[in-house]
């Protein structure tokens, strides 16, 4: 019964919310982004989630990174600002002095003891709209306290083993649907349950894409998928749109890919640059 009451996503389910950018825009209308994420040697999530979140239409994005990507990540990326931790390799104290329209935090994070209490402080001042990721999912899961602090209709985006460390193990689909569903009722949650077929939850309602392949099963993935739903959130997409929408445009992205490329030869960037035939292909 979880099943047959969920809606799948296609073209026509999507089209009623898209958002024209239209001749009068600037790039203030379609908000700022902030990525949080990264550690030694994973900058490259946050470039990856951050030139998503651009290319998927945000006017600006900022990066909040720890020292060691700085270079990396400027050198890259010249559209994007970068701010740094006072530490090196891994984030400390997550310093936010302006205003964003979206946050999306956890990628390529680490799970360091200090990191953990950077999150918890961070997330406890939160009112901003919200994509948790990867190991911030991860500390959910190891600090079950951190939970009570996310802000209302925050989009989780946990990949199988992340979401089993949130919920536990469960015995089949209709199972993990219902325990996703409670997660989702008691702390008012959007959570995105990747895979063949990613489903999004809130409350009872379930929906299914129908777009994607396994040329997604590719290392930074996920990162380009977050990067995209908070660049949706930043130009005004309400949040179950933008988890809806995000997961749509990253698959479409990835269906388009698979008519020239063999799905073992797409990477996340080859997804990023995929975005804008998504787009197109709307219409
Ligand atoms: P992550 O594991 O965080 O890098 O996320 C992987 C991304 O690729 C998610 O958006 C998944 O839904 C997607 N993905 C992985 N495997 C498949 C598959 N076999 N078919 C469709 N999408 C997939
Ligand atoms: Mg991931």
């Amino acid at each position: 019964d979880a099943i047959s009451i969920a809606d799948y996503i296609g073209k026509p389910e999507v089209l009623p919310f898209y958002k024209i950018h239209d001749k009068f825009s600037h790039k203030g209308t379609f908000g700022h982004v902030l990525i949080i994420g990264g550690s030694y040697g994973k900058i490259g999530a946050v470039q990856l989630a951050s030139r998503a979140a651009l290319v998927s239409g945000a006017g600006l994005v900022t990066t909040f990174i720890p020292k060691c990507g700085y270079t990396a990540l400027q050198t890259a990326l010249p559209e994007i600002m970068v701010m740094t931790d006072v530490n090196d390799d891994f984030i400390s104290n997550i310093k936010v002095d302006q205003p964003f329209n979206a946050i999306g935090i956890g990628v390529g994070l680490g799970t360091h003891p200090d990191t953990v209490m950077a999150i918890e402080s961070f997330l406890k001042s939160q009112k901003t709209p919200l994509v948790i990721d990867a190991d911030a999912i991860n500390m959910l899961s190891s600090h079950k306290k951190l939970i009570q602090y996310i802000p209302e209709l925050t989009i989780l985006t946990p990949h199988p083993k992340e979401l089993e460390r949130l919920i536990g193990k469960w015995k089949d689909d209709f199972d993990k649907i219902k325990k996703v569903k409670r997660l989702s009722k008691k702390y008012n949650l959007i959570v995105v349950i990747k895979g063949f077929n990613t489903m999004i939850i809130l409350h009872d309602q379930v929906y299914i894409n129908s777009t994607g392949n396994p040329g997604l099963a590719t290392a930074g993935s996920g990162d380009v998928l977050t990067g995209i739903i908070t660049g949706l959130l930043a130009q005004g997409y309400e949040p179950l749109q933008s988890a809806i929408f995000g997961v749509y445009l990253h698959g479409k992205s990835a269906d388009l890919l698979a008519h020239n490329m063999a799905y073992q030869c797409i990477t996340a960037s080859d997804v990023i640059d995929g975005i804008s035939n998504a787009y197109t292909d709307l219409f």
